[in-house]
């Protein structure tokens, strides 16, 4: 990347729409700006942050590529801290596009995806965690994800880190002295005080932050769910059911070769995604066989399993030999056709050792949908949904830092505790201060920034 490169892309989707935005950024992007646009009021001065309406003419064929509104901002106040130039066009992709390749010809760089955040990120705009805040707003798949990300965004990950270092850096202080003055090693009042320090300001919200980075993953990724039973039990009954009530927003990921569509339902904002199994059977002839396979692999990756039921048929011995092949995973027992069933089914057949949560639904009826929700939340979700409180979810990039970091500060407390030399707590400090450095970007590898802002999207 180079600091007098102009690059531009197109910013919003591909596709019809109401309008598309071409971004530009860098010193060429006001010179690049008047040679291609024309406004209508020949007064136009290009006062930074003013809208302008007028045309985008290509400079030696004097053809009009568009009829938009262009906007420059002066540097420092913009998105990448540069000169930055946005141009409001049609929402046709070949608009754009023609606009675009005029200004590669007149010697912009097409932008590398999420080149324009990494730039707000290098040159100080931004932390790292604010930045992967983006990449999390982009893909946010609920309203709680979404709130999630803002609050990262507004900077509740950087600051709980950022106090943290401090205390961190004030203990390297105490320890620098006794380092450079040996005779006067850290007096035995300052280690007892250290220990405290270390425990109550470093290791207790570290320890916080992890147990958030699983609310993190929940809510940021989602969970993924399978209906395992018999045939006929009604799972994809249930699966329409639950379709037709709370899907969640529909992405397009990008970055595989063919854009996955992949359908989530919402339920109190953890991202969920259903999987039908289309009934798991023992002794299936060879043409299942290939669709077992797979059925198999999602209920291995499954973070839960719904074991479905027949409560009019009651429990069968097929049912206790499927319920054997999915044992291992987190089970709700979910028993369906409570409208042709008497009674509640009588679980006890199944032999279950330990306690697994149940729920009576009518999948048909839709009876009983909100409790399976409900239940489902519940054995994901468990105690865990306090990041509210704190606006924290680290995320598994964070989640590893943090990890090493606590590693770090218990060998320290351990230092100190059994007195150890000042120069050799000098580096287990030394350790733990860089892991929250590569949290908030203060210290971070070109790899570790290369995989961070490969996840964005072109324009952004
Ligand atoms: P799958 O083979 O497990 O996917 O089962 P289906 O969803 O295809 O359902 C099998 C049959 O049971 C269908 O005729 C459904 O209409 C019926 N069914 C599913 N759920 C219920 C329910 O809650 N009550 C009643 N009465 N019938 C149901």
């Amino acid at each position: 990347m180079d600091s007098s490169d102009t690059i531009a892309a197109i910013s919003t989707p591909p596709g019809a729409g109401g309008i598309g935005i071409i971004r530009m950024s860098g010193p060429a992007s006001l010179p690049l700006l008047k040679r291609i646009f024309q406004p209508l009021d020949s007064g136009c001065a290009f006062d930074s942050h003013r809208l302008y309406y007028g045309r985008i003419v290509h400079p030696e064929e004097k053809k009009d590529l568009d009829e938009v509104l262009a906007v420059f901002m002066a540097a420092p106040k913009t998105y990448t801290r540069e000169d930055v130039v946005e141009i409001h066009c049609h929402g046709n992709f070949l608009v754009l596009q023609s606009i675009l390749e005029l200004l590669i010809s007149l010697g912009v760089r097409l932008a590398d995806p999420g080149e324009f955040t990494k730039l707000a990120y290098l040159n100080g705009r931004i932390d790292l965690t604010r930045a992967e805040a983006v990449i999390d707003i982009l893909s946010a798949r609920t309203r709680k994800g979404m709130d999630m990300a803002l609050d990262q965004l507004g900077g509740s990950l950087y600051h709980q880190v950022d106090v943290i270092r401090r205390s961190l850096v004030e203990m390297r202080a105490v320890v620098e002295v006794a380092i450079d003055f040996p005779d006067e090693d850290i007096e035995i009042v300052q280690y007892a005080s250290l220990v405290a320090k270390v425990n109550e300001e470093v290791r207790v919200p570290l320890e916080r932050l992890l147990r958030h980075a699983e609310d993190g993953r929940i809510f940021r990724e989602g969970i993924s769910v399978v209906i395992v039973g018999l045939p006929n039990v009604g799972k994809s009954s249930l699966l329409n059911t639950l379709l037709q009530e709370e899907r969640a927003l529909v992405t397009a990921i990008p970055g595989t070769t063919r854009d996955t569509i992949e359908e989530y339902l919402d339920i109190r904002g953890v991202p969920v995604r259903i999987v039908d199994t289309a009934g798991i059977r023992q002794g299936a002839g060879e043409v299942e066989m290939m669709g077992i396979e797979r059925a198999r692999k999602q209920i291995d990756q499954a973070d839960l399993v719904l074991f479905m039921l027949d409560a009019e048929r009651g429990i069968s011995r097929e049912d206790r030999v499927l319920l054997e092949s999915v044992r291992h995973k987190p089970l709700l027992l979910v028993s369906n056709k409570s409208d042709l069933a008497g009674t509640e089914l009588d679980l006890t057949p199944l032999d279950l050792a330990e306690e697994v949560p149940s729920v009576a639904i009518s999948a048909k009826e839709q009876h009983g949908i909100e409790e399976l929700k409900n239940a489902i939340f519940k054995v994901v979700v468990g105690g865990r949904e306090q990041w509210q409180e704190e606006g924290c979810a680290p995320n598994v990039r964070h989640k590893a830092a943090l990890a090493a970091a606590r590693e770090a500060a218990l060998r320290l407390r351990q230092g100190l505790e059994v007195r150890v030399t000042s120069d050799l707590l000098a580096i287990d400090l030394q350790d733990c201060l860089e892991q929250l450095n590569e949290i908030v970007g203060v210290t971070t590898t070109e790899d570790v920034l290369d995989l961070i802002f490969e996840q964005f999207c072109l324009g952004k």
